[in-house]
């Protein structure tokens, strides 16, 4: 059986065209899947019968299945998706006065091992198909739907869950083609927005195959420390990186680069840190996104302070920097930036390591 949500709409129209199908009737079925959130045939009322009965007979429409749906007190609401042989995947939606946020996950774990984050402890277990991408955004507009005015409550998609997706590429990218095309959730480029860790190849791709807005998680003011926390800062350091920044605004919907900034107590939240920030980027027009870390068991890590926080945004902005500190959502069910967790069954070693440490940790 085929799973039409693995299509974007120039992959359906070819298959449709395999099937002897015209190209409108591709259309018609996606905005069936995509907009109407439906999983059956028999209720796309205007495709042909024997349309209908060819479509049951070869394909399906099959996102991952439903586990659990919780709802925090602060109207953040989280999914977790089973994708199968014992693992989980988590999707969250944010609203906010002005707009609803989607935060997508596109791998089951991540193999980048950033030190800070809960998803890189977990390990990697595989890439997330297109159908399971997009099937997070399946359920999410299913269970919230339109709101009275008749607009959609997804209204911004940020591909900020588990997994880095620039090492999804492929599937990443067609999963946004849904996204973006009017006959599927039809989001503007500047409203969905891709974040990397820095894979800087993939970052030139990306500009150049579907361009959308970035974030870019920083998290450091140079080499030596960035190092240490975003391991991936070894194969691409800073100025690499940088210039990736610049050469990404040439294709970008948006003109400024977001780099994100977990602010860690004692490691990268000085006012001097923040002095040689504004050095770093002076020539990548960016918005800065602080965002206090979140905790989770074992981290060996520590929230800065508000006084830091201040402190260090307060540097940034006198020198002209565009900076937000980002609100901790959803904390209480665990759906905070870095706390998703779903299931993974990890196929490197390193949750084993890192479990072994954390007991040696508690007995010695
Ligand atoms: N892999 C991509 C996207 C997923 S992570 C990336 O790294 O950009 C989304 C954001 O949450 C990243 O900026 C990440 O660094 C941040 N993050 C990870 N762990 C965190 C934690 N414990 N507290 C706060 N933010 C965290
Ligand atoms: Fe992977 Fe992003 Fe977590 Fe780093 S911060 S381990 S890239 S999910």
């Amino acid at each position: 059986m085929i799973n039409l949500l693995d299509f974007d709409l120039p992959g359906l129209t070819e298959h449709f065209a395999q099937m002897g199908e015209k190209p409108f009737r591709a259309k018609q079925v996606m905005r069936w899947m995509h907009q109407g959130a439906t999983a059956d045939f028999d209720a796309m009322s205007d495709l042909a019968k024997s349309l209908r009965a060819k479509l049951k007979e070869q394909c399906t429409v099959q996102p991952p299945v439903l586990m659990r749906e919780q709802a925090s007190a602060d109207g953040t609401k989280k999914w977790l998706l089973d994708v199968g042989t014992g693992n989980g995947i988590e999707t969250v939606f944010i609203p906010e006065a002005t707009r609803g946020t989607l935060c997508v996950s596109s791998q089951i774990g991540c193999a980048l091992e950033c030190t800070f984050c809960s998803t890189g402890r977990q390990g990697f277990n595989r890439n997330l198909s297109v159908a399971e991408i997009i099937g997070q955004l399946w359920w999410a507009n299913k269970a919230l739907g339109v709101t009275p005015k008749n607009e959609r409550v997804i209204s911004n998609v940020v591909l900020m869950g588990m997994g880095e997706p620039l090492a999804n590429f492929d599937n990443v990218v067609t999963a946004l083609n849904i996204m973006l095309d009017d006959h599927g959730y039809g989001l503007s480029r500047r409203r969905v927005t891709v974040s990397t860790s820095g894979m800087v190849p993939q970052m030139d791709r990306l500009a150049e195959q579907c361009p959308t807005a970035l974030a870019v998680s920083l998290h450091a003011p140079n080499d030596a420390i960035r190092d240490k926390i975003v391991p991936l800062n070894q194969k691409y350091p800073l100025k690499e990186l940088m210039a990736a920044c610049r050469r990404y605004l040439n294709h970008a919907p948006r003109d400024f680069i977001t780099f994100e900034y977990v602010m860690l107590a004692g490691v990268n939240d000085a006012p001097q840190h923040a002095r040689e920030l504004v050095q770093l980027v002076q020539d990548v027009p960016c918005k800065f996104n602080l965002i206090p870390f979140n905790p989770f068991p074992n981290s060996g890590f520590a929230r800065s302070g508000s006084r830091a926080v201040q402190a260090f945004r307060d540097v940034l902005q006198e020198a002209g920097q565009v900076v937000t500190v980002r609100k901790t959502r959803g904390d209480d069910i665990d759906a905070a930036c870095g706390q998703l967790a779903g299931q993974v069954q990890d196929k490197t070693k390193r949750s084993e390591t890192w479990q072994t440490i954390s007991t040696q940790g508690l007995t010695s």
